[in-house]
């Protein structure tokens, strides 16, 4: 039993085979998925691609929120459409929100600005977050910001939330665990050369850690460089597994139960 914590499956690129997409995720084991709302961002009408998946199967559960990389788009009825959707049986969290200093799609001040609103939006919603970050090349700008960040506007509301596609260094692993943080790994930990990424699913706790595709993007080996897809979390769950000597199963199971009791679903 495996869950993906963080997919993409409203995307473009799983018009043509969704309907196989699913059914191989559910033959991998994969039986819980969480589909990550941003959509084309403000002004597409599409903040519900999440809950739309939701809705139609059984075992996808949504968000809703605005990614960094258009947080500039965001106007004050972007943030009253995503508050009306959080209200949804189905989304379990808002996000992905956070900084992405790498592409810098949106002016760095912005980003940060959008993110303490929806900060604030999802506090009131009773959601936990889920974080997106990716600093500049050989930095750690924006992981350490965002820290600053999550210790003034959302460590106080005691709600949590998740360090999606972890990147950070285990210093920031540790002290994202003593803010309420879950960390989720990608198939970027089995990239060869991500051996501090490694080093960190290995420290933290199996009981705080989460299993993710953030399908179509970043495929695990042996997939690398293709499309990714939610059944490939059985890669990352392998490997993650071998890295901390127990089995993928497992993994599976633990990340699993940690989903539904994070989360707060009855199963
Ligand atoms: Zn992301
Ligand atoms: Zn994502």
């Amino acid at each position: 039993m495996y869950t993906d914590s963080h997919c993409h499956p409203e995307n473009k690129r799983f018009d043509s085979d969704r309907l196989d997409v699913f059914a191989r995720a559910k033959a991998a084991g994969v039986t819980t998925m969480l589909a990550i709302g941003n959509g084309d961002g403000p002004g597409t009408g599409t903040f519900d691609c999440a809950i739309k998946l939701a809705e139609e199967y059984d075992g996808v559960y949504a968000t809703v929120g605005i990614h960094p990389h258009e947080a500039a788009l965001a106007t004050p009825a972007d943030f009253d459409e995503l508050t009306k959707l959080a209200k949804h049986r189905k989304v379990v969290g808002w996000g992905e929100i956070g900084l992405d200093y790498f592409y810098d799609h949106s002016p760095r001040d912005v980003q940060q600005k959008v993110f303490v609103q929806q900060m604030e939006l999802a506090a009131s919603a009773k959601l936990p977050i889920i974080i997106h970050c990716r600093p500049s090349d050989n930095s750690t700008n924006a992981w350490d910001e965002l820290l600053e960040l999550l210790r003034d506007a959302w460590a106080g509301h005691g709600l949590g939330g998740v360090l999606h596609c972890f990147t950070g260094t285990p210093e920031h692993a540790r002290a994202a665990l003593d803010l309420g943080f879950m960390i989720s790994f990608a198939g970027n930990v089995t990239y060869p050369k991500a051996t501090s990424i490694q080093q960190t699913a290995k420290e933290v706790p199996l009981d705080r850690m989460f299993i993710e595709t953030d399908s179509p993007y970043l495929a695990p080996v042996p997939h690398r460089g293709k499309r990714n897809e939610p059944a490939y979390v059985t890669e990352t769950a392998k490997f993650v597994a071998n890295l901390r000597g127990i089995s993928a199963e497992e993994l599976g199971l633990a990340t699993t139960e940690n989903f539904y009791r994070f989360f707060g679903i009855e199963k």
